[in-house]
């Protein structure tokens, strides 16, 4: 191998940067080029395609979002649109490729390898945490520090007016950002989509809490919570039934994806794209690089799909224990 490509696909996280930092790096490292592809596949069917020198990612790795861009392209889900990507590799002469991604671009490598043989490396990259084969995955610890950052600051106005706010964070499918933060955070109830608390619970809990002397309280909400209403349902849900709360909504949204690398997230980034690089030039392909046990490790990309990634029980009664 002689020169790998670098891309950023899927929804953006924070370290990623770092990421493309060490990939291009490591690659310098080991005196072999490396490309930078834009706006992920998208770049590629494109052939929207550039040089990285390891000066190119000077002063990136504090920075969040992706200075490759990032896309979701619809055209490389066609056999066509990944020709086109597969010819535009060979004339730059690109011979394996790192994605910094989520599941969904692991797919789409996966495919492109059964299709044209070409070595693929995932490295995590989503802010949601929902990826088996890895502890973290990159821009989950920055996420949770933002989001208890700001559900302290939603918490002195609660508090302050006696208010009950439903802070809704990203999470479709997974609950993790909803869970940890949530306890960072302090928060009195955790509706995420891994369990259906119900609303009568809810409602249960927010009374006894009412009746122990709390005067405001903090429910955060997953995006997926499966109880089936938005948060502005469950605010219309909560105030017929218990009028004595004012209540309030938050929906954290699209900052939760923003904002500078923790530490955390830049030490893992820089580690998990050593090991992508390096295992590449071992001649390993379609595996993901992630962190197990604080060792950096390979699972095959396809388990790194289909798995999936648990909620902690051990967090859950944390949670309940901490909300009494
Ligand atoms: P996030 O976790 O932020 O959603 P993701 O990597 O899962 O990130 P997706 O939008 O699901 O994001 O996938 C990114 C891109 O991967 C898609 O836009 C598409 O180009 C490619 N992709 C996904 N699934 C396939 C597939 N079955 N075949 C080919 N390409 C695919």
């Amino acid at each position: 191998i002689k020169k790998i490509g670098v891309l950023t696909s899927g929804g953006d996280a924070p370290g990623m940067n770092a990421a493309i930092r060490s990939v291009v790096r490591t690659c310098a490292y080991h005196s072999i080029q490396c490309m930078g592809i834009y706006r992920g596949f998208e770049g590629m069917i494109e052939g929207d395609i550039i040089e990285m020198g390891p000066r190119a990612v000077k002063n990136i790795v504090n920075k969040g979002g992706t200075i490759l861009k990032s896309a979701r392209s619809m055209e490389f889900k066609t056999p066509e649109g990944r020709k086109k990507a597969y010819e535009h590799l060979k004339n730059f002469g690109i011979d394996a490729l790192v994605i910094i991604g989520g599941d969904g671009s692991f797919t789409g490598g996966l495919v492109f390898n059964s299709e044209f043989g070409f070595p693929v490396m995932g490295i995590p990259g989503t802010i949601d945490n929902d990826i088996f084969g890895t502890m973290y995955t990159l821009g989950y610890d920055t996420a949770l520090n933002t989001v208890v950052e700001v559900i302290d600051k939603i918490r002195d106005t609660a508090n302050s007016h006696n208010r009950l706010f439903f802070v809704e964070v990203m999470g479709r499918d997974a609950g993790h950002i909803a869970l940890n933060a949530g306890i960072g955070a302090g928060a009195e109830e955790i509706l995420i989509p891994e369990e259906n608390l119900g609303l009568d619970r809810l409602l249960e809990s927010l009374k006894k809490s009412k009746a122990s002397g709390k005067s405001s309280s903090i429910v955060v909400v997953s995006e997926g919570d499966k109880i089936g209403k938005n948060v502005f349902e469950l605010r219309d849900y909560v105030e017929e039934n218990m009028p004595e709360y004012d209540v309030r909504v938050s929906v954290l949204g699209h900052m939760q994806r923003g904002g500078s690398p923790s530490c955390f997230d830049r030490v893992l980034a820089s580690r998990l794209g050593v090991k992508a690089v390096e295992s590449l030039l071992e001649g390993k392909t379609n595996y993901m690089v992630g962190l197990i046990a604080d060792k950096i490790e390979l699972t095959p990309l396809e388990q790194a799909v289909k798995g999936k990634s648990k909620i902690d029980e051990e967090l859950l009664r944390v949670s309940d224990i901490m909300s009494t």
